[in-house]
């Protein structure tokens, strides 16, 4: 048994199967959370940090393949790796394209589980090079670092930035130039959960404004299309 405190969220909803990989991943020294949905999952990932996220395909209400690209919106870097019970490649193609790091088909040998996991974990601590897309990103003087939530803007002012607020400047920073439709930021922003009225997506886009630019009242930056969208300029 080691002592490392590497830490890993498991979503799975199979009571079982959670317990027993749980078990085992703490018998090798993993520091395990674990989540039954993918939005508790993702309660859990606004709260921490993970080394490792381990997620089950088939679970309630959002699955996890959604789960990953919702997750790869914000997170780049920490690995994933999907536990699937279907077992043909299609799935597998479509998971990896989703962002996913690896994949183990159920029933899969717990022996083989946690040799992926060393490697994974492994792999996390080293950090790639190419991981660095869309860590921090400046304009116009501001710099938003979408690792740590935190930025800076143009006159120096530190501000702390919400979850979806980091969503919302990720999704408008890499599509810039282009209009975002309210439906598409919708869709990536809030999801699942219960839609926010083009109100909400207004209030946020003001306080970007507040924020960023200059000039909150002569945006540079945050444009709203009217009827249409939202477009970012750097
Ligand atoms: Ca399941």
């Amino acid at each position: 048994m080691s002592a490392n405190s590497q830490r890993i969220l498991l979503v799975e909803d199979e009571e079982n199967l959670r317990e027993a990989v749980k078990m085992n991943l703490e018998i090798e020294g993993y520091e395990v959370e674990v989540a039954e949905t993918g939005a508790l999952a993702l309660k859990k990932l606004e709260d921490r940090r993970f080394n490792l996220l381990i997620l089950d395909v088939m679970l309630p209400e959002i699955d996890g393949f959604t789960l990953c690209q919702r997750i790869r919106l914000t997170d780049a870097h920490t690995p994933i790796l999907f536990l699937t019970a279907k077992d043909s490649s299609q799935d597998k193609i479509y998971g990896l394209r989703m962002g996913a790091d690896d994949y183990l088909t159920k029933p899969f040998n717990l022996e083989e589980l946690l040799l992926r996991v060393k490697v994974l974990v492994k792999h996390s601590e080293r950090g790639d090079s190419n991981e660095s897309h869309l860590k921090t990103y400046l304009f116009g003087g501001n710099e938003i670092n979408f690792i740590t939530y935190k930025a800076q803007n143009h006159a120096g002012i530190a501000i702390e930035l919400t979850k979806k607020e980091i969503t919302l400047l990720k999704l408008l920073i890499t599509k810039k130039g282009e209009v975002v439709s309210r439906k598409e930021i919708l869709k990536h922003v809030w999801g699942y959960d219960v839609y926010p009225t083009t109100r909400t997506i207004d209030n946020f886009v003001m306080a970007f404004r507040k924020y960023f630019e200059k000039d909150p009242s002569k945006p540079t930056h945050f444009h709203a299309v009217r009827g249409v969208g939202y477009k970012f300029t750097p």
